[in-house]
């Protein structure tokens, strides 16, 4: 503990080094999450209790050991029979522990008001501390509704989704307290293009066998996962449990990525091996199928960068308010306000906006649904391009202990791409949008009558959507569908800002990033109302 820590050594004193942060309650110390959580219609209780046992020290150092000792692959045991194990640090199965038995996963679909607003909220606290479990709970989530598709394997599988606890035994799912799904889409000739999967399905009685490869598989410790395989009658979804009555099903793990970052959570590549599976939705019907969760995943990837920033904004702020340089505390710098006030827009316009797409997602009506639909592509694209340069900013605030891995930059700085590349990376993301809007006359009507709800209130954001809407009439050309996007998803978030923000963020947001009132780097801005921006990090 730096409490107990001696400052005073033979050769110097140590001086101007900020304190450890110790504990902080993620949720209760966040003012923009509490007002998203407010507006979005997110159960504030569930959130304050896992904000207060994330944010504690002992969960805090659970996260770092996750990601200093990665899973280990365990092929075969001693007598070289196979295994086909991960073996995690008992740090990983503890913070498995808190976020499941939190609900992370399961408390969307508990039929109370706001499931989805408030899983994103706790998607986006659970981040900050340790990204790498996410991925596996996020499957989780998304995958329970797609489980309908099957109503007999729902029986089955849907009450050990839901429970409230964690279990890492290795045993078929009926015998298990609580169970995870995963997700094998990807194959080595292409992930994007996922009809060109060439892993084949061929029907055994009442069920399937399943052979081929996938070339990414995270969270191979799932008890299942929902696979795409070709089928006689064309790419089918398939549920294929890790675990059968009495022995492992034939899915060989083949090896662990070696990955930049995300570094608790185990990537495998994986070869099935006549292995059983159960058919989920109709021959033929598995991107239909699949996509009920990449739509519940693409909401995660959407709100994880915000998260991300904030773990790095918060980081920067406290060490601003400890850290001196030339005489002055570097937060009362002229300067470095103007970089973090930057940084703030960015963060608290990438929750806002999707918390706003949270609370879509809870909302059934068709007009909703439509929005949801289109506006989780939008955020997922912005919040995620964003991301990268928020933390890389903010680990500069830190001098050059934001390179060093006793502060938790580096952790972000590995984490900040990855959110952007899987559920649909950039340029994939943008002809969706384009797909959808050209297709989804529902989709397309909702975001217009979404924009306009802040009409009236800004003059200069009027502008901006009348420019937006002359320069792009009706669809843009492929190849500028980038730069549509973008001032799509920009527009989108200048109107959640001004709907739901104070005055100073909606203000700023949209001088520096609508106006042009700024210059192409973070905190090249003027005019911005520093004080209220810094004020937001609490
Ligand atoms: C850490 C990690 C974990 C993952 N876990 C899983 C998992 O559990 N399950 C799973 O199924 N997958 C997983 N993935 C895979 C991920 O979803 C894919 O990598 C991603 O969807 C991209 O597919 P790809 O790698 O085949 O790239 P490609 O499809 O080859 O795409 C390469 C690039 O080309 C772009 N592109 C594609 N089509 C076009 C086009 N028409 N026009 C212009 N540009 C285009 C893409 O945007 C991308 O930038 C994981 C990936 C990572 C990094």
């Amino acid at each position: 503990m730096t409490s107990q820590a001696r400052h005073t050594l033979p050769t110097h004193d140590v001086v101007n080094q900020p304190p450890s942060r110790g504990g902080t309650n993620v949720w209760s110390s966040d003012l923009v999450l509490q007002n998203t959580a407010r507006f979005s219609g997110a159960r504030t209780d569930p959130l304050a209790s896992y904000g207060d046992v994330l944010g504690r020290s002992e969960t805090r150092e659970l996260g770092r050991e996750a990601n200093r000792h990665p899973p280990e692959l365990r092929l075969f045991d001693q007598g070289g029979r196979r295994l086909d194990e991960v073996r995690f640090h008992p740090s990983y199965h503890k913070i498995m522990g808190v976020s499941q038995s939190a609900g992370y996963a399961s408390l969307a679909w508990d039929g109370q008001p706001g499931g989805h607003a408030t899983h994103a909220a706790m998607m986006y606290m659970a981040g900050q501390i340790e990204p790498g479990h996410c991925c596996p709970l996020t499957m989780t989530y998304a995958a329970i509704p797609a489980l309908e598709a099957n109503k007999d394997l729902a029986a089955i599988w849907r009450p050990k989704l839901m429970a409230r606890s964690y279990d890492p035994s290795t045993k078929p799912v009926e015998q298990k307290a609580s169970a995870t799904l995963g997700m094998a889409m990807t194959e080595k000739q292409g992930g994007s293009d996922v009809r060109a999967n060439t892993t084949i399905a061929t029907r055994d009685g009442d069920h399937w066998r399943l052979h081929g490869h996938k070339w990414f598989c995270s969270a191979p410790m799932c008890d299942g996962f929902l696979t795409l395989a070709q089928a006689p009658g064309g790419l089918t979804c398939f549920l294929v449990p890790r675990w059968l009555d009495g022995e492992r099903n034939a899915i060989h793990l083949m090896r662990l990525k070696d990955k930049l970052g995300n570094k608790a959570n185990a990537s495998s590549e994986i070869e099935y091996h006549d292995a059983l599976a159960f058919q989920l939705g109709d021959e033929g019907a598995g991107v239909r199928t699949i996509i009920e969760m990449v739509h519940h995943t693409r909401l995660d990837t959407a709100v994880a960068p915000a998260g991300l920033m904030r773990a790095a904004l918060v980081e920067a702020h406290h060490w601003v308010l400890h850290r001196s340089a030339f005489q002055r505390r570097l937060i009362d710098q002229p300067l470095m306000r103007s970089v973090l006030a930057d940084l703030v827009l960015e963060w608290e316009g990438a929750l806002t906006l999707g918390m706003r797409v949270a609370q879509a997602f809870d909302s059934r009506t068709d007009e909703d649904k439509a929005f949801a639909r289109i506006s989780v592509a939008l955020a997922k694209f912005l919040n995620n391009k964003r991301c990268p340069t928020v933390v890389v900013e903010a680990m500069e605030v830190l001098g050059g202990m934001g390179y060093v891995e006793d502060t938790q930059m580096p952790l972000l700085y590995r984490e900040a791409p990855l959110n952007s590349i899987w559920e649909g990376s950039g340029n994939v993301i943008c002809l969706d949008i384009l797909r959808t809007i050209g297709r989804d006359p529902l989709a397309a009507e909702a975001l217009q009558v979404e924009l306009d709800k802040a009409t009236g209130a800004d003059r200069r954001f009027d502008e901006a959507l009348k420019a937006h809407r002359k320069r792009w009439p009706g669809l843009p050309a492929e190849a500028e569908a980038r730069w549509f996007v973008e001032n799509t998803a920009l527009l989108l978030t200048a109107c959640q800002l001004l709907r739901h923000a104070p005055g100073a963020v909606a203000d700023g947001y949209i001088a520096a990033r609508l106006m042009g009132n700024s210059g192409r780097v973070p905190g090249s801005v003027s005019g911005l109302d520093t004080d209220a921006l810094v004020a937001r990090l609490g």
